[in-house]
C-alpha cells in the first residue's frame, strides 16, 4: 500500500520500534462531548469489504447510544471512514444527526461526475460507498472552509492532499488542545520516519507528502497532542523531530498496542 519506499525499509522501521510487522492497518473513530451535544468523528468502514464494522459495538461498550449522536464530523469519504455510518439505499444508521460537516471540496469531489469518470475501477467503487453516506445524509450536509469554527472549541483544519477536502479538527478545550485528523499517516511508525512515503489511496501523492511534512513539522513546533483514525491505538500523541524526520510518542495507553 506504500509508495516511495522498500519492504526491507518498512521491516526494519517496525522492528526499531518493536511493533508487529502484520500488514495490517487500525481503523478509530472519536466521539467528543460538548455540554449536551455528543458528536462522532468519522464512521469506520462498516465492514464493507469485511473491514471493521464494530463501531456501533464499541460505542454502546463505551455507554454510548447511537442516537445521541446529533453531529458528525468528517475528516474525508474514503471508505473506512464513512463506510459505518449508512446502510444499503442510503439508510441512516445515526438517524437523529442534525449536522454532517466536511470540507467544501470534499463534498464537491465526491459529487463530481467527472472525476468519479476518470477514476480506477477500484476508485469509482469507493465513490460509490461516498455517494451512498452523502444521499443518506443529504438534508444534513454542512460544508466548511479551512479555519472555520464549526462548535465552540472545534475548528476546521484543512489537510489536503490525500484526497481535496481532507481534514483534521482542532479541539480546544481549558488550555489543553488535541488535533485529530484522518489520513496523514496510514502505518504510523513507517511514516513519520519517512514522510515521504505516499500510499495507495492518496490522490495527489505530492501533496499528500506535503501536507503530511507540513503538519507534523508544525506538532513538533507547538507541542500539541494529535490522535489519527490510522493510529495503532485510539489514544493521543506527541510528534518529535528526529534529524531530518520525525517520531511519534504515544500516551500511556490502557492496552498493548502493536
Ligand atoms: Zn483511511
Amino acid at each position: 500500500m506504500l509508495e516511495g519506499i522498500d519492504n526491507d525499509e518498512v521491516l526494519s522501521l517496525l522492528i526499531a520500534a518493536n511493533v508487529s510487522s502484520l500488514p495490517r492497518m487500525f481503523i478509530n473513530a472519536f466521539i467528543v462531548e460538548i455540554g449536551t451535544q455528543t458528536i462522532l468523528i468519522d464512521g469506520g468502514a462498516g465492514n464493507i469489504n469485511g473491514w471493521g464494522g464494530r463501531l456501533v459495538p464499541a460505542m454502546v461498550a463505551a455507554g454510548y447510544d447511537p442516537l445521541q449522536i446529533d453531529t458528525i464530523l468528517l475528516t474525508h469519504g474514503h471508505s473506512d471512514h464513512v463506510g459505518g455510518l449508512a446502510g444499503p439505499l442510503a439508510t441512516k444508521h445515526f438517524r437523529n444527526v442534525k449536522k454532517v460537516f466536511l470540507h467544501r471540496a470534499e463534498l464537491n469531489f465526491w459529487r463530481d461526475d467527472e472525476a468519479r469518470k476518470v477514476a480506477s475501477a477500484d476508485y469509482q467503487r469507493l465513490f460509490d460507498v461516498a455517494c451512498n453516506v452523502l444521499d443518506a445524509y443529504q438534508q444534513q450536509l454542512t460544508p466548511f472552509e479551512d479555519g472555520d469554527v464549526l462548535l465552540p472549541g472545534i475548528t476546521a483544519v484543512h489537510l489536503p492532499g490525500h484526497t481535496p477536502g481532507h481534514s483534521g479538527y482542532l479541539l480546544e478545550s481549558d488550555g489543553d488542545s488535541l488535533l485529530v485528523w484522518g489520513d496523514i499517516l496510514h502505518f504510523p511508525y513507517i511514516q513519520v520516519a519517512r514522510p515521504d512515503a505516499t500510499f495507495a489511496f492518496d490522490y495527489t501523492p505530492d501533496l499528500a507528502a506535503k501536507t503530511r511534512r507540513k503538519i507534523l513539522t508544525e506538532l513538533s513546533q507547538n507541542g500539541r497532542y494529535v490522535t489519527g483514525v490510522h493510529f495503532n491505538a485510539p489514544v493521543r500523541a506527541k510528534i518529535e523531530t528526529l534529524g531530518d524526520s520525525f517520531q511519534i510518542f504515544y500516551e500511556q495507553q490502557s492496552r498493548d498496542v502493536d
